[in-house]
Formats: structure tokens, C-alpha cells, sequence
């Protein structure tokens, strides 16, 4: 069979291993063993991916010792008692002709807790907690876990393993003039600094022989300050390679960089040209990694000649049949990574277990079963995600469903969310469902405002309704004056905005709003704009590869408002709050917290703050001040008798996303 893939989908010799194809899983710490059933849950997770057609697995990380932890309770494999935790995952992985390694990592310096340690004691930015510098007994003993932890995972079965050597780990401390300022012979020079990971990977190799994979995961590109220059990492490489590397997996970004390297706002494979500098300074094979969310991609990656495989982490976190769906001709029926972090990075920083925003059965494998039902009719109300989750779920158990949409098209607020620059990769999410539509045979009947007594009328097994939510309307004296608009107004395009602008209300949409005003170039669309923007030096000639970042011109002057004193966009996304607030900093958005607001007049939106009547001289006011469940259908539909369940933004309205909307319509589906 010919397949668009020929490069991706063709084997490649790795060592003594031959892997059956280029599509390798990238590390991820899931927090899966926090939960109960923990090796039930991590089999079901892992053995997934490799169904699903991938050609090598890489654990999450264990550190070797119980100092590299990165906090309490994390993995550590450093006892011949913990093998039999890691037997069953791997035969399950094995079963389908996939190879696994383990991940080393020492968090170093990153560490959650008092035994922080790093080669140097100076703090990172992004922990409190300053490391206690490492004795020359520390480091050799160190170094001699890494190789116990190596040969404990070779006893348990693994094929290898993977030595954490960025993201700003242990590790990357060693490497950079950042983290390191020793002047013994573990700092100073390049070879100095080198000398930690060349020895970890020179003494597994000498002691675990030929057959043992050993990839070494490299930093392609530190983007902090006092971080590696190209040619120090073209030296890392080699040193690496010469140690006994099988393979160089890549990394992007120090945990503590300022830039965005996987969140939607980079540009799909934006890093493809760190990778391919590599490329060309080692003979070993070198992987390609971040924001490589579709097969087309990564094949273009691999037959370009810039890597030789490619590390998928949230890609199949969203789809563990990635490969297969490729393999077979689908890759329309792909659910594609957003790279909106929400479930995957942000619950982790939430100290929550790992799931995803369009599978919500990633991490949650064992909770997600369907047992065999009678066929019924079912109606679903509202093609928004939690309609379109359930009315999906439910067609593949074997229903009949119909599912009714008000709209001219599927995706409910989806369909707003798209229009905000940086969030259209949700347009891979609205295609996923339309093929899964057409897929599981759900009758899909667009411009149908459904009624209670339709509803009532045609005799449904089961009533649905995820009928979304009604923006809230503000009782504030001036709130129908004509310069008012609501979010809806505006992403619509019903209503141009002003010069300036007032936007009421710091949620997720207020931010959203303020960041389409602002009109700035789209920097995920346009690699060479997003490396303009943020300060990236894709010669990598300087250290970090960082240079002056360029301001845009913003196309608005806006303020944003709250009446809570916290700090504004507090309650954005962890992993992607950061860029958004920075952004709009630096395009001179400011944010009021702690106001009333008193009235909306020709001048604009009067407020008071610590007890002083202001106004806000603006063109426009909007108004982002949260939603309400949309009811009255499902009141209706009470008052004849009919039961319906709520989901999504009819259910409850507060705090709503489509995390939970979808995960919502995927579970009542599975339980009838
Ligand atoms: P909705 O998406 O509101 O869908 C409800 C649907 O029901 C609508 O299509 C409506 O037309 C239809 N309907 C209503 N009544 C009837 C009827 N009687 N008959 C037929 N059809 C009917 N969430 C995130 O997770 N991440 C984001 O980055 C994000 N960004 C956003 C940005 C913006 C600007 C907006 C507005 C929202 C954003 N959201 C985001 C929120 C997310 O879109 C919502 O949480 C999600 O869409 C709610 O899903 P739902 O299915 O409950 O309702
Ligand atoms: P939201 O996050 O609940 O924020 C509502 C804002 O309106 C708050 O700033 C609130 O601040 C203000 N407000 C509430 N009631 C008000 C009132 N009576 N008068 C004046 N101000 C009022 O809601 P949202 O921004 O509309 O977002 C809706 C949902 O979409 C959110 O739950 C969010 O999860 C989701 N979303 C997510 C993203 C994302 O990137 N993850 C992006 C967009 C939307 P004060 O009460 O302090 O004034
Ligand atoms: Fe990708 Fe978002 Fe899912 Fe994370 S939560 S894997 S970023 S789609």
C-alpha cells in the first residue's frame, strides 16, 4: 500500500535495535502514580500509545537517587524492590512490538524539597528554594546512580534508556555557565562542564555493552541568559556521541526561559532549525521535538533531512493512534494537540493528574470503559463540544442520535474561540468532530432550534441537552448606551471597536478580547514573526540563543477591569497565563483591580477605586463578565415531564471550558 508517509512510517536502525517506524513518544510526567492502581493505570496508558502504532516509549522521569526527585512522592528507581512496578508496563508495551526505555532525570536545582541539590547554589528564578552545591563525593556518587538506575532498568526489561540532559534538569546545570560556576574540574571550560553527563553516559555504556539503547536528551536550544552558544551545544553533541550515545533526543527551552516553546502561540515545528544543526554534527540519529502535531509535518521534518525521527508527547496524549490513523489512510480522523496546555501541563503545575482537552480518557484509560448496551434513541441539544463529545460517544456505543444545532455550523463557542489569534488550531479540533460525525453516522441537523415540544413530540429514549450558556448582562446605569458591546458583538464582527477601549471583566475572555484588539502580528502562524517577536537568534551565535526581542505596533490603547483585588489574570492557564499577560504588558495593555463601576456615558466608563470616582475616557466599553447556564429548554422540558441531563454550560456555567464540557458529554454518553 503506498502512504503519504513513506519517511515517517520506515524503519531505522538504532544501535543494535532496529525501531519500526520514525514516531517515538517523548517523556511526560503524567502524576499517574499518585492515584490508586497506579501500574493497572500506567499498563493502560502506556500500552495505548504502543497499540496505537509507535515505535519506542519513553518512560516519564525517574530520578536515580532521592535527591534528583522533583518533589515528594515522585518517581525514583534506585531498588531492585521497585522492578517489579515497572515488569507489567513494559511486556504490555512489548506486546505490540514497541520498545521502551526509561527516563533518568534529576531535577537538580528544580527540586521541590530540602534535598535540593546543584552543581552550583545559586536559586532559579523559578524556585524557592535555593541547591545545596555539590561535593566532588556528591557528584561522583551521583554519577553512580545514574548507572545503578541504568542496570536496575535494563533487569526490569527496558531497552534502554534516556538521559535527561535539558529543559534546565541537573543535567543542563552542569553543562551551562548559568547554573555552574565551579572551578574545579566539573566547571570552567566546555569539557569541564561536560564532563558530568559524558561520564553517566560513558560509564552506562561501559557497563550495560552495546545492546543497551542509551539516548542522550540534548538541549538544542537553551533560550536563558548565560545559556549555550551553537557551538558549545554542536560540543555537547559530540562529547556525548563520543561517550557511547545511541541517539540524541532534543530538547527546547529552560523550564525558566522567557520565551513560549510549546503553547499555541509557536509556530508548528517552529524549533526545526535547532534540530537540524545537530543533525549535521553528529552521526547518530536525532529527534525532533515540540509542536510537531501532525503527520504531514512530521514527515516533511524527516524527509527534509533535518531529523530522523520525531518525539510526539501531547500529540498522543490527544490521539494514541496517531501513527495507525496515518499508517491506514485517516489522518483526518486524527484528534490533533491544540497546544493550549490546559489539561496536559497546566494540571501538572496543578498538581493534578494529566489528561488532555480533546481526550479526555488520556490518563484516565481505566475509568473510560464501555460496557455493551441496548440501542436507543437518543437526542442531543447543542453541537458545542459537550453536545458534539456526547453525541460522538454515544453513536459509537450504538445509539441512534440525533443532534440538533441552532447554529449554521457545529462547534458552539468553539467557533468564537477560533477567531482570537493563537487559538485556530481549534479549527483541527472542529474537524476531528465533523469526521467523527460523518464516521459514527450521528444525524446531524444544523439551523434546528429545537423546542421542548418538539423534543417532546418525537419520542426520544434520552434527552440531552447541552444547550451552552447566555453571556451575563450587567445591570450598570449607561449599559445600553450605543458605545457598549458585548465579546459576542465584537468576535463576531457585529461591532468595530474603538481606538480606545474598557473591557470589563479579566477572565479567560476578557484577556482573549483585549489580546484580538491589540491587532499585533500572529506570531503561531509565521515562524519568522514569532522569532522576531519573542527574541529568538535562530543562528544560535549567542548565548542561549536569545537577542533583543521587537515591539509591534498596537492597533488600540485598552484597559482592562475588575471589581476582585486579586492580581488581574491570575486565574489564566499556569502554562500559558504568562505569555498572554506579558504580551499585553508590553503592548502597554493595563489592568485595574478592586473598582465599581458607577455608570456609562458619553465619556466613557465611570469607576470608583479606593474611595475616588474616575473615568475611563474610552470608544468602546465591552463587556466579558462571565456567562449563565442556558436553562429554558431544560425547563421546559420539565414542565412536560421530560428529564433531560445537562452538560457543558447548561449544566453549570461557572468556570466552564472545554476541558470540562467535553470530558462531561464523554462520560454520560458511556453511562447509558
Ligand atoms: P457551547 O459551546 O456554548 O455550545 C452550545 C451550543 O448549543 C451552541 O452551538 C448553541 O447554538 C446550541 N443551542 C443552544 N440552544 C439550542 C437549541 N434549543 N437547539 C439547538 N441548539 C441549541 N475554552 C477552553 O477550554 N479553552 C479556551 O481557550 C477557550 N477560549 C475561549 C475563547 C472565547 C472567546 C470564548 C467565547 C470561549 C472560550 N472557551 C475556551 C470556552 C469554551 O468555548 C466553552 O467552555 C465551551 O464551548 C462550552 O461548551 P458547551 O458545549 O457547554 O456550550
Ligand atoms: P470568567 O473567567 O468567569 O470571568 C468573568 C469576569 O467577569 C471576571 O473577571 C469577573 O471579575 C467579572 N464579573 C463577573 N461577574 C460580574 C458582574 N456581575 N459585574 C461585573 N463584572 C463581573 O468568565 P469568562 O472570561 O467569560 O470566561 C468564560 C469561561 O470560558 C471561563 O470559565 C474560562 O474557563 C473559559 N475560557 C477559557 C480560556 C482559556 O484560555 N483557558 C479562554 C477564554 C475562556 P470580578 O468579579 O472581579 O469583577
Ligand atoms: Fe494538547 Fe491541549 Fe491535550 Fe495538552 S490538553 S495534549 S496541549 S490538546
Amino acid at each position: 500500500m503506498t502512504t503519504a508517509y513513506p519517511h515517517l512510517l520506515s524503519p531505522l536502525r538504532i544501535g543494535t535495535h532496529t525501531l519500526k517506524n520514525r514516531v517515538i513518544m517523548g517523556s511526560m510526567h503524567t502524576r499517574l502514580e499518585m492515584l490508586d492502581r497506579p501500574v493497572e493505570r500506567e499498563m493502560a496508558f502506556y500500552e495505548a500509545r504502543a497499540r496505537g502504532g509507535v515505535s519506542l516509549i519513553i518512560t516519564a522521569g525517574y530520578s536515580p537517587n532521592e535527591e534528583g526527585r522533583i518533589e515528594e512522592g515522585a518517581h525514583v528507581f534506585d531498588s531492585a524492590t521497585q522492578i517489579d512496578h515497572h515488569r507489567p508496563v513494559i511486556a504490555a508495551v512489548h506486546a505490540h512490538g514497541a520498545k521502551m526505555l526509561l527516563q533518568i532525570l534529576h531535577s537538580g536545582r528544580y527540586a521541590k524539597h530540602d534535598l535540593i541539590v546543584g552543581p552550583s547554589d545559586v536559586r532559579s528564578p523559578i524556585n524557592k528554594r535555593t541547591p545545596r552545591a555539590m561535593s566532588e563525593a556528591d557528584i561522583e556518587r551521583t554519577i553512580e546512580d545514574f548507572v545503578r538506575c541504568a542496570v536496575l532498568a535494563r533487569d526490569a526489561g527496558y531497552d534502554g534508556v534516556e538521559i535527561m540532559g535539558s529543559e534546565g534538569y541537573l543535567i543542563t546545570q552542569f553543562v551551562t555557565p548559568r547554573a555552574n560556576k565551579r572551578d574545579d574540574r566539573w566547571g570552567g571550560s566546555l569539557a569541564n562542564r561536560c564532563r558530568f553527563p559524558v561520564e553517566i553516559v560513558r560509564r552506562i555504556r561501559e557497563r550495560l555493552g552495546r545492546d543497551f539503547i542509551i539516548m542522550y536528551r540534548i538541549s538544542a536550544l537553551d533560550l536563558v541568559e548565560e545559556g549555550l552558544s551553537g557551538d558549545e551545544i554542536d560540543g555537547v553533541a559530540q562529547a556525548v556521541e563520543a561517550a557511547g550515545a545511541d541517539i540524541l533526543s532534543t530538547g527546547v527551552g529552560w523550564h525558566e526561559a522567557p520565551v513560549p516553546t510549546i503553547s499555541y502561540h509557536v509556530p508548528r515545528a517552529a524549533w526545526r532549525f535547532a534540530v537540524a544543526r545537530l543533525k549535521k554534527v553528529v552521526r547518530i540519529p536525532v529527534v525532533a521535538s515540540n509542536r510537531i502535531n501532525t503527520p504531514e509535518i512530521a514527515e516533511g521534518l524527516i524527509a527534509g533531512g533535518e531529523a530522523d525521527l520525531v518525539a510526539l508527547a501531547r500529540a498522543l496524549l490527544a490521539d494514541p493512534d496517531f501513527v495507525n490513523k496515518a499508517a491506514d489512510g485517516r489522518a483526518e480522523e486524527i484528534n490533533t494537540c491544540i497546544a493550549c496546555n490546559q489539561a496536559c501541563l497546566d494540571y501538572i503545575f496543578g498538581d493534578r493528574v494529566a489528561s488532555c482537552l480533546v481526550n479526555p480518557r488520556a490518563g484516565r484509560e481505566i475509568e473510560f470503559t464501555s460496557a455493551p448496551t441496548t440501542r436507543r434513541r437518543v437526542a442531543v441539544v447543542g453541537a458545542g463540544p459537550a453536545g458534539l463529545a456526547c453525541a460522538i460517544e454515544s453513536a459509537r456505543r450504538g445509539h441512534q442520535v440525533d443532534l440538533f444545532e441552532a447554529g449554521s455550523d457545529i462547534g458552539g463557542q468553539l467557533n468564537i474561540a477560533k477567531r482570537i489569534p493563537e487559538k485556530t488550531e481549534f479549527n483541527e479540533l472542529l474537524r476531528y468532530f465533523r469526521r467523527q460525525l460523518e464516521v459514527t453516522g450521528v444525524r446531524l441537523r444544523l439551523n434546528t432550534r429545537i423546542s421542548a415540544e418538539q423534543l417532546a413530540r418525537s419520542g426520544f429514549d434520552r434527552v440531552v441537552v447541552a444547550a451552552g450558556i447566555e453571556p451575563r448582562r450587567l445591570d450598570i446605569p449607561g449599559i445600553d448606551h450605543p458605545k457598549v458591546a458585548t465579546y459576542l458583538d465584537i468576535l463576531s464582527g457585529r461591532v468595530q471597536a474603538g481606538k480606545r477601549v474598557a473591557i470589563i471583566g479579566t477572565g479567560g475572555i476578557g484577556y482573549d478580547v483585549a489580546e484580538y484588539l491589540l491587532g499585533t502580528p500572529e506570531t503561531h502562524l509565521d515562524a519568522e514573526t514569532f522569532y522576531r517577536e519573542w527574541g529568538v537568534d535562530t543562528a544560535v551565535r549567542s548565548q542561549g540563543g536569545l537577542v533583543a526581542s521587537t515591539k509591534s505596533h498596537a492597533a488600540r490603547s485598552i484597559t482592562l477591569f475588575q471589581r476582585s483585588t486579586g492580581r488581574p489574570g491570575d486565574r489564566l492557564g499556569i502554562s500559558t497565563g504568562w505569555i498572554l499577560r506579558g504580551q499585553l504588558k508590553k503592548h502597554g495593555v493595563e489592568a485595574i483591580a478592586g473598582c465599581s463601576y458607577t455608570k456609562i456615558d458619553d465619556r466613557g466608563l465611570h469607576y470608583r477605586i479606593n474611595d475616588v470616582d474616575r473615568v475611563a475616557e474610552v470608544d468602546t466599553v465591552i463587556v466579558c463578565a462571565g456567562q449563565e447556564p442556558a436553562r429554558a429548554l431544560a425547563e421546559e422540558l420539565k414542565a412536560r415531564g421530560i428529564i433531560a441531563d445537562l452538560i457543558g454550560g447548561a449544566r453549570v456555567a461557572s468556570e466552564l471550558d472545554a476541558v470540562r464540557a467535553i470530558d462531561e458529554g464523554t462520560r454520560l454518553a458511556l453511562s447509558f
